[in-house]
Order: C-alpha cells, then structure tokens, then sequence
C-alpha cells in the first residue's frame, strides 16, 4: 500500500492535515488538552505514511513512573509501567525500536493482545525528546501492511509525525508547568484563571459551585521564628490536608503565599462552609514535623456560591471579604455570610 504511495500523494496528505489543523487552530475548539487534536490527526498521518495498521503517540509521566497514550487508534487509552513494552525500552534508551517478530522479542508485552485479541505481527517504536533532548514521550505504529517495518525507511517517513507530536507534548508540558506550583504541587493561580471557564459551564439552578478561600494565620511569625524553609514545610504540610479533603472534581489552588482558594462541585453555601469547617479543624489539629520540630498552625476561612453572572474577579472579592472579616474577628474561624 504506502510502499507504492507516490510522492505527490503523501505532499497532498501533509498538506490537507496541516491546513485542517490550522484551520481548527483558529477556532475555539475549548478543548482542556490542548493538543489532543494534533497527537489524533498526526498519529493517523503517521500510520498513513508508513502504511500501518495502527498508531499511538505516548506520553512520559516520569513522575509517576507510567507510559500512557496521548491517542491511539483502534483501542482506548492504555496506561503501563514506564519500566515494560517496547515503548518503554524505547524511552529508556533514548532509540528507536523495530522488531517483525515481537512475541519472540523479549520486551514485547502481549497483556494487551491477550485482553483484546489483536495480533501484533510488526512494530516500530520512535521516542521524540524536549528541547533539552530529555525523553518526554514515543510514536508507535503497529502492524506494517504487507510485510514487515524497514527501519531506515519508515523511521525518515515517520520522522515529520513524531516530530511535531513531540513539540505539541512539550508545548502542553510547558502549559502545565505554567499552571502548577512548584512547591505546594497544587495549581496556581494562572492554572485557576484556566480552569475558571470549566468550571461556569457546569453551573445550573441544580449544580451550585462553591469557593472557599483560606490563609493560614499568623503565617510571618512561624517564617520569623522558624525559618523560612519551616514555612515551606508548613505550606506543603497544608496543601496535601486541602488536597485530601476534596473530590477529583473540586480543584485546590494556590492563590498566592500562603492563601489558597478551593472550589467545589455541586456544594452550596452551607455545605461548602460545613467542609471549610472539617479542615480547619484538620490544621488545627495536625501537627507538621520539620527537622525534629513540631509546628502547629491555624487558618481562617471565606465561603460564598459562585455566581455565573459576575465574573471571576468579582467572585473572588466576595470570598476574599468574608476571609478579612475571618481574620479580623478572631482568626481560626470560618466566615459565610458578610457580617
Ligand atoms: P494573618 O493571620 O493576618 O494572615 O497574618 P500573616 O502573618 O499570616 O500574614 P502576612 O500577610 O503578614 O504574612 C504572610 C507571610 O507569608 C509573609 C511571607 O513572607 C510569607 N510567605 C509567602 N510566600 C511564602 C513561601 O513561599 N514560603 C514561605 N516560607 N513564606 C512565604
Ligand atoms: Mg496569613
Ligand atoms: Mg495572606
């Protein structure tokens, strides 16, 4: 098939895939990933080209130690272990991987086959790297029709797929850098302005959203007489008690220093303000070990219903006022109404 594919017709392949995808670039697809489009439309460019039958682009979570695919044709998801499979392999050492016999190659993992009943006869493996040439991911195409992979020619024909899947994967790596909090690991406040349009779409007369804002007290006193890397044990310490205490579906932000902003599906006032409840009672009652010490500390809380009709800024006032009139009234304590 693609062995009589006629230069012409592979430009003309190139060509159409890129002006649809630039097309569909200047629309607003509002889209979360935002280049799952360019992994879907690239994978089958690449299939294509070499004349496969399927074809997947992976994605390197290093963090978590797990391959999982960013598209593939044919099947849903999978999620491995970085450490198996010949993408695996693959990634680890940084090359590429051709085999026409894989169940007698020894990297080969046939789990998939054995739950699908799909039978691999062919596969070749490319790893595509940021630009600090550090693994970040792998096209594969599985099952060359008509014969076997050949590696010097269906890797050059390859090449222009994984390349810009792998630049459209560093592009997203660097998107969720940019939302994230490199200490805390919690969102930051760019990532909540993303996120802020997500979560008004949900939102109708039976799906109230809620926000709670909170800050830690007295948080410069524990810097002044702890040191400051204490403080930052104490901010992490803090975050993963937030993190615990919402769903999949709320998110936990980090707001600014040491304030932070929750947001909560499906959760009105008096609910959102019953949990800004249980987890001042969590910090209160937790204790943060750091370098032999026991640290302790408080935080005041701000509770309101999001509403779609004003808009982020104007949201958050409402909140950030209720946790003013926390801090001046006592501290250690949860505000829902304005007083
Ligand atoms: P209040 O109870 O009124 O909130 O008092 P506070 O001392 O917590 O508030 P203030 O705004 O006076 O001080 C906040 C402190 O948070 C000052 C700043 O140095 C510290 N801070 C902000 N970001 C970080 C950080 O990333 N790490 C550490 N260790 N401290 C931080
Ligand atoms: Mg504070
Ligand atoms: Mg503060």
């Amino acid at each position: 098939m693609s062995e009589s594919m006629s230069a012409q017709k592979i430009l003309d392949n190139i060509f159409s895939v890129v002006q649809r995808l630039y097309e569909e670039m200047r629309q607003n697809r509002n889209s979360y990933s935002e280049h799952l489009r360019i992994f879907e439309i690239f994978a089958e460019l690449g299939r294509t080209l070499v004349g496969a039958d399927r074809a997947s682009f992976w994605r390197w979570d290093k963090r978590k130690g797990k391959l999982f695919t960013a598209t593939a044709t044919g099947t849903n998801q999978i999620v491995i272990d970085d450490t198996t499979g010949l993408v695996g392999r693959a990634l680890a050492e940084n090359r590429t991987i051709v085999t026409n016999d894989p169940y007698n190659h020894p990297d080969f993992n046939s789990a998939v086959d054995k739950k699908t009943g799909y039978v691999t006869k062919s596969v070749l493996v490319m790893p595509v790297a940021n630009c600090h040439s550090e693994v970040i991911g792998a096209f594969q195409v599985i099952n060359k029709l008509g014969g076997g992979f050949d590696e010097e020619e269906d890797s050059k024909r390859l090449s222009i797929a994984a390349f810009i899947c792998g630049m459209a994967l560093e592009s997203d790596l660097f998107l969720e850098d940019s939302e994230r909090d490199k200490l805390t690991e919690l969102k930051n406040r760019l990532g909540l302005e993303r996120d802020w349009r997500r979560y008004l779409q949900k939102i109708s007369p039976k799906m109230p959203l809620s926000i709670i804002m909170c800050d830690i007290d007295f948080f410069k006193k524990v810097n002044d007489t702890y040191g400051h890397n204490a403080g930052d044990a104490i901010l992490v310490h803090v975050s993963k008690i937030l993190s615990a205490h919402i769903r999949n579906c709320d998110g936990a932000y980090r707001w600014g220093g040491e304030e932070f902003i929750m947001i909560l599906e499906g959760v009105n006032l008096s609910e959102s303000a019953e949990l800004a409840e249980r987890i001042r009672l969590a910090v209160e009652g937790s204790v943060c070990h750091f370098e032999g010490q026991e640290l302790r500390v408080t935080m005041s809380f701000g509770c309101a219903e999001i509403s779609a009709a004003a808009d982020m800024e104007d949201n958050i006032k409402i909140v950030d006022n209720r946790l003013y009139c926390a801090k001046k009234t006592g501290r250690n304590k949860v505000v829902y109404r304005d007083e």
